[in-house]
């Protein structure tokens, strides 16, 4: 038995302390093909002025940064509290409610780590995007928006963490399971709420406005045989220059949304070409899919922290172990994410391919592309590591390429 007890234990800790050494080699590695970014192909510059892609990669570099920067912090700080605080089995306002521990150890940690990264925050957030002019925000209002974010953020993070120590408390040992069906219901409830409760709280949505434009968005609905829901105009240009689309929401909630600049700024034939794009992740039901992925990533980490606890011998619902679980998420959602975005780019492919299906129009997505990555400053030709880790979407030059090639087998 003991001797159990002691494999247990090394898996467990080893899980945990080795998932910490890979994170921080990961970013260490970020940080090194940050600052060495790669040649520019002749290809990529016959799309883009050289002037154009080298600010990309400068204002590409420093968001790098920063997020490996923030990401390291988070983790020595967590890394601190398990070592620090859990390790004495320190909890926050002992005698109280279990659950009203377990909230303010939650929130009492979110100040900390909010006051940590702060600096980093309002490098990236306001300084960084009034430097490459993309910010048009006063300091006042990205401070109230700074603000409410992190009012809601605590606010999740209070409710996520209050129920799961209900469901440890509850359901001894198959509590994996329990938190896993709970984590579900949360990301449907997020998914149909959202666009409804929270996005308001950011941004002003008006109905797209009637006109030859959304004339054609019903008929390009119509040809892909779906029933449109909302299409929304977002007052972006509140906060940033940077024009962008996208498909949110489940059931009634479903929508797609401009930002108010890609109408202002972009033409109708790029538009179209965006339309169609969203259309095919409606098509291709990637907000479902996604939340099916999310809910078996969910299973996979919970059996993970259940290892991590054992090796630590704590019952999983004692509320010392808030830093141990916060550590423990930190940890395998940063490793997650190539994952997570290798399968986001094989949605954004397949939104590509969609839209080439509705509009014929392969040119016009190569445009579109070009102009949307120039307006954007975005990092056109990245490194493989970078593409890897930091990427939701194929780069604009893959994109492009794929269009190019596509031009090709129409003519
Ligand atoms: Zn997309």
């Amino acid at each position: 038995m003991d001797k159990w007890g002691k494999v247990e234990m090394n898996k467990g800790l080893l899980l945990l302390w080795g998932g910490v050494a890979v994170s921080l080699a990961l970013l260490a590695l970020l940080v090194y093909f940050s600052l060495t970014p790669p040649k520019i192909a002749p290809e990529t510059l016959a799309y883009f002025a050289r002037s154009q892609v080298e600010k990309g990669q400068a204002y590409a570099r420093m968001n790098y940064l920063s997020f490996v920067a923030g990401q390291g912090l988070t983790l020595l700080v967590l890394a601190g509290a398990v070592i620090f605080l859990f390790r004495r089995g320190w909890v926050p306002w002992a005698g109280a409610n279990p659950y009203l521990q377990v909230i303010v150890f939650a929130l009492l940690l979110s100040i900390l780590l909010a006051l940590v990264i702060l600096p980093i925050e309002f490098y990236r957030g306001f300084l960084l995007e009034h430097r490459f002019g993309l910010s048009t925000q006063s300091l006042g209002d990205w401070a109230v928006d700074y603000g409410k974010q992190f009012v809601l953020d605590a606010l999740m993070t209070g409710l996520m963490i209050g129920g799961l120590y209900f469901i440890l408390r509850h359901w001894t040992f198959r509590w994996p399971l329990a938190a896993t069906v709970a984590f579900g219901l949360l990301l449907v409830l997020q998914a149909w709420l959202w666009p409804l409760f929270i996005d308001p709280l950011f941004y002003k949505f008006t109905p797209l406005p009637a006109g030859p434009f959304k004339d054609r968005v019903v008929e390009l609905a119509a040809d892909a045989g779906i029933n449109i829901g909302d299409v929304l105009v977002m007052n972006a240009s509140r906060q940033t220059t940077k024009a962008n689309a996208y498909f949110t929401g489940v059931g009634r909630t479903k929508r797609i949304v401009f930002y108010d600049n890609l109408l202002r700024d972009f033409s109708q034939r790029d538009a179209e070409f965006v339309v169609a794009h969203e259309i095919g992740h409606w098509q291709h039901r990637h907000v479902m899919i996604g939340m099916l992925l999310g809910v078996g990533g969910a299973l996979i980490f919970f059996l993970l922290y259940r290892l991590v606890l054992a090796g630590y011998g704590t019952p999983a619902g004692h509320p010392s172990a808030v830093p141990l679980f916060l550590l423990s998420m930190a940890v395998f959602s940063l490793l997650l994410m190539p994952v997570q975005n290798a399968v986001s780019r094989t949605f954004e492919r397949q939104a590509d391919r969609a839209a080439l299906v509705l509009t014929h129009d392969p040119a016009g997505g190569a445009g579109m592309m070009a102009k949307l990555a120039a307006d954007n400053l975005a990092d056109v030709q990245p490194r493989p590591f970078i593409r890897l880790f930091m990427f939701s979407h194929p780069s604009a030059m893959e994109r492009i390429n794929y269009f190019e090639k596509m031009t090709g087998c129409t003519n």
